[in-house]
């Protein structure tokens, strides 16, 4: 059995490898294609990135506070997806 997370955009549940990880350390966020790091994370599909920031649903999962940086870092990171697409 793949190991099942729930992407924070769509809802969906799926396998890891069909998810990024991002993971908030020290105040700074982390988008951790191995799938390696420890600590508090959120799961979701590269596609949904950007729902995933509409709905908060990055921002509650990663239950931090300093939101803001948080959505400035993820408009960057859908950015470089976007650009790279
Ligand atoms: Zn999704």
């Amino acid at each position: 059995m793949e190991p099942i997370r729930t992407c924070v955009g769509c809802r969906q549940r799926d396998s890891m490898k069909h998810l990024l990880k991002i993971v908030s350390v020290n105040q700074s966020f982390i988008l951790d294609r191995q799938r390696k790091l420890a600590g508090r994370g959120a799961w979701v599909h590269e596609k949904c990135l950007r729902l995933a920031l509409d709905r908060k649903g990055l921002v509650r999962a990663l239950g931090d506070s300093n939101s803001e940086s948080l959505e400035t870092w993820l408009r960057n990171q859908a950015q470089n997806m976007a650009d790279t697409q």
